[in-house]
């Protein structure tokens, strides 16, 4: 990421502020935000930048409202708008109009977003693992190399595969029973895929959606069923499968590197305790089919920043980020929960295909609300 990263035996000796576990979206914009505001911020990230990350890649309005806000709108240079969704299943298709959504390329946003924070004073380490231990001291490990830090704010956005907090048994992950496991990958631009358009395959073991995303690549995600996964033939089988079953004009390109992620719906039991603060995918995770996972996290790295510097100040009020985590995003998890709800009973998603070939208004107005954050609602 830096053409000269410090060495661990460096970093341990400076005194830090707030360290930030996890350079997604969430993490980097919490490590810039402290950054700006004078805080000594380390940023810690286990996998070498530029990473590779399983995501749709739609951003929703809120999400780029929040860049907006916070002055990155360069990020989205060349990131296409899509203006309808496409929805596609048993043969049937039904398209709506939705709000402003942008295809951003995960690769390139996240890497930007982790500059940006550099760019703001933040010292960032990647390639570097971090776990959270039982006395709130952070260990670092890197190849041979393992040293411990003493912050005074600790976030944690470590998404969905993070196990930072493994040693704190508080915070474990509370996993949703047979929830979908997600799968993606990146392909160059696919043919039958309108620029302008999201298209989601909708079959009997999950979905899959495709986006035309900055530049000039193709983001294929999918959220799928753990039994259909045990079936022989493969991950890429299961997904060719469904998207025969949903009768879309499209197939997956040859050769395409599909990844993995743990299963989708997920809270931990706690998000907060002591010096932890919990953002992000690391605090909870629904389903990805209305595309807000990037919002959230955007959003959550925004306040939390907030949060870690009244930590350091000393004077954060015990509950204050669970209240506000809860205030913020719980209507919109409730809503994408409804979704995935109807995704999974064929019966609920007739209808609600049949309802937005019948009144296209009506479903244009339900996808606008998909990704619109709690103060745009207010307002
Ligand atoms: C199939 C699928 C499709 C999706 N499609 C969309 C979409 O179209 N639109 C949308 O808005 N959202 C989508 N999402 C959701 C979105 O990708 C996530 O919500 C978002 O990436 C969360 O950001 P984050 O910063 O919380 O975590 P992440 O982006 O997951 O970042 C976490 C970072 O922490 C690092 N890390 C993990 N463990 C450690 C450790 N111990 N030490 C140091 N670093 C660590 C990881 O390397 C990673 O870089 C999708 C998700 C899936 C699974």
């Amino acid at each position: 990421m830096t053409s000269a990263s410090p060495a661990l035996a460096d970093v341990a000796r400076a005194p830090w502020d707030a360290v930030i576990l996890g350079a997604g979206p969430c993490g980097s914009v919490a490590a810039r935000e402290l950054a700006r505001r004078g805080l000594r911020t380390l940023l810690i990230d286990r996998s070498h930048f530029p990473r590779f990350k399983v995501c749709g890649g739609c951003l929703a309005s809120g999400g780029v409202e929040v860049l907006h806000r916070l002055g990155l709108d360069h990020i989205l240079a060349e990131a296409p708008r899509f203006a309808r969704l496409a929805v596609w299943a048993s043969g049937r298709s039904a398209t709506t109009r939705i709000g402003l959504m942008r295809g951003v390329d995960r690769t390139h946003m996240d890497h930007s977003l982790a500059l940006s924070a550099i760019g703001a004073g933040c010292t960032m380490l990647d390639g570097v693992l971090g776990q959270v231990e039982p006395d709130e001291r952070v260990r670092l490990s890197r190849e041979d190399e393992t040293v411990h830090i003493n912050p005074r704010a600790i976030i944690v956005a470590d998404g969905l595969k993070g196990n930072s907090l493994r040693a704190l048994r508080e915070f474990d992950w509370q996993v949703r029973q047979r929830s979908k496991f997600g799968l993606g990958g990146a392909a160059g631009h696919l043919s039958g895929l309108d620029a302008d358009s999201i298209l989601m395959c909708i079959g009997r073991t999950g979905y899959i959606g495709f986006a035309g995303v900055q530049r000039g690549h193709t983001a294929i995600a999918a959220a799928i069923h753990p039994n259909a996964l045990d079936k022989p033939g493969g991950v890429r089988r299961v997904l060719e499968d469904l998207l025969v079953e949903s009768g879309a004009p499209v197939r997956l390109p040859n050769g395409l590197d599909l990844r993995g992620t743990p299963q989708l719906t997920r809270r931990r039991r706690r998000v907060e305790a002591g010096r932890i603060l919990v953002a992000g995918d690391a605090a909870a995770y629904i389903e990805p089919f209305t595309g807000e996972g990037m919002t959230w996290a955007l959003r959550s790295g925004e306040l939390v920043a907030c949060f870690a510097q009244r930590l350091v100040e000393c004077r954060l009020e015990s509950g204050s980020w669970t209240r506000t985590l809860r205030a913020e995003f719980t209507w919109a998890r409730r809503r994408c929960a409804l979704v995935s709800t109807i995704l999974d009973c064929p019966p609920l998603l007739r209808a609600a295909m049949r309802l937005t070939g019948q009144h296209p208004s009506m479903a244009a107005g339900l996808s606008h609300s998909f990704g619109r954050l709690h103060q745009e609602r207010r307002a």
